[in-house]
């Protein structure tokens, strides 16, 4: 057969079938994704579809005649088997289809809240546009919403909320502080200032026992036996990457579908991108599995390639964005391992700011709020490992373009 098959329908698999056009793939191309819609931008869900300002066809990836154009049949089913002997995959009505070439773009799904009460009605998670839609159903009889997780989706949540207006938002958080996973004790700090200044109770350092309710959800129950009134519970715990499919089939899994700087997995006939994949990089000395749309657009080009028989290899730079009321987060790198923060701004009684973090001297990772310039600045430095001097850098009347010389 000449067919490629592409599993889900999302940023790696949209990119995927686009770039096998580019490379000059001339067979088929048969995307597959569980989901009912077109693919669509996942970022804008907890932000401006969230907050009702933008439409489901504002947020496609594509226009919805450019699959046909392409020659890119998009079917939504769910595959459920891979047989890689035979070369194919079955889908859940039974149906196999057979391929020469396969790219696993799975992505990954929401951790789910283990404790009482998690399946009432009422507790929803932000994956799908379906999730924000049914969200968006109940905010009209809603008073309190408790979001639980202050990572980056928790909190864009609450902006969004509190930027609709008409209930009150609370976030918990159980580590010490918001973001705590990802980012400097500094900028924890801001985002908690923010989120208070616009309205967000905020609770670091608190279990959530159970969640109470009856025919639906009536109140979150903390360890200490604190009941907190709670109509809506959105849950924001993080991701599990969805690997089933390539463990059953005896594929490599080391925190996501082993890939290496190619996007081929453990076999020679099957790719994988985005957020399902992990591969080892090479700067960070260790295997990566990232979360993030130019993360899945990179990988996806650079599998498309080796499917074509070229010669591409990952190499960008990780970068991601967070959007929270008028705040513009921009972060260029992975600080893991840092020893030092060098702050340019204020984030203490300011709305823009920089953090730089930096490992052994060097310059490994930057948050930048509402600073385009340092963002731009960042990317270079860590892109051409250019030796920064943080003394200089924490100046603020140094200019970057001179730090740069
Ligand atoms: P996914 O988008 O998860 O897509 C995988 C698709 O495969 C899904 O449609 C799934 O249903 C389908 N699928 C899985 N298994 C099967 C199967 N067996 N059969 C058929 N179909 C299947 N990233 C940023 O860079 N910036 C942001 O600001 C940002 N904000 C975000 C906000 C929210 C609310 C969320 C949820 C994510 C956000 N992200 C952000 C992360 C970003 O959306 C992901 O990194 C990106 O969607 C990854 O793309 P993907 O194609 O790898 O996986």
């Amino acid at each position: 057969s000449d067919r490629a098959i592409v599993i889900g329908a999302s940023h790696a698999g949209a990119q995927l079938c686009a770039s096998l056009r580019q490379e000059g793939w001339v067979g088929e191309i048969l995307l597959i994704g569980d989901e009912p819609t077109l693919p669509y931008h996942r970022p804008p869900l907890s932000k401006t579809y969230l907050s009702g300002t933008s439409s489901l066809d504002d947020l496609l990836i594509r226009p919805p005649d450019y699959y046909e154009k392409q020659g890119i049949t998009l079917r939504h089913a769910r595959v459920t088997a891979l047989d890689r002997q035979a070369r194919s995959i079955t889908l859940s009505d039974g149906e196999e289809i057979g391929y020469a070439t396969l790219a696993l773009c799975l992505g990954a799904r929401p951790r789910r809240l283990d404790i009482a009460g998690a399946e009432l009605d009422g507790v929803h998670y932000l994956r799908d546009a379906s999730d924000i839609e049914a969200i968006r159903d109940r905010l009209a009889d809603t008073r309190n919403v408790v979001i639980i997780g202050a990572g980056y989706i928790g909190l864009e949540a609450a902006a969004s909320l509190r930027t609709l207006g008409g209930t009150s938002v609370t976030v918990l958080e159980s580590a010490q502080r918001v973001l705590q996973r990802v980012t400097a004790p500094e900028v924890s700090a801001f985002y908690a200032r923010v989120h208070s200044e616009e309205g967000v109770e905020l609770r670091t350092d608190v279990t959530v026992a159970a969640i109470e309710g009856d025919d639906r959800v009536r109140g979150v129950r903390l360890a200490d036996g604190e009941l907190l009134d709670a109509d809506l519970v959105i849950v924001g715990i993080g991701v599990v990457p969805n690997t089933e499919l390539a463990e059953a089939a005896g594929l490599a899994v080391d925190n996501g579908i082993a890939i290496d700087g190619s996007g081929l997995t453990s076999d020679p006939d099957i790719v994988a991108a985005g957020d399902c994949a992990s591969f080892y990089s090479p700067r960070y000395e260790r295997h990566v599995r990232l979360e993030s749309v130019p993360n899945a657009g990179e990988h996806a080009k650079v599998a498309a390639a080796t499917m074509c028989g070229k010669s591409k290899t990952l190499s960008a730079l990780p970068w991601f964005w967070s959007d929270q009321y008028e705040l513009k987060l921009q972060i260029a790198g992975l600080n893991d391992g840092y020893d030092e923060v060098v702050l340019r701004g204020d984030p203490v009684a300011g709305r823009s700011f920089a953090c730089f973090y930096f490992k052994e001297g060097e310059m490994i990772a930057a948050d930048c709020v509402n600073r385009p310039k340092e963002f731009m600045f960042s990317r270079r430095v860590l892109n051409e490992r250019l030796p920064i001097d943080p003394g200089r850098l924490a100046d603020p009347e140094s200019s970057l373009a001179e730090l740069l010389k």
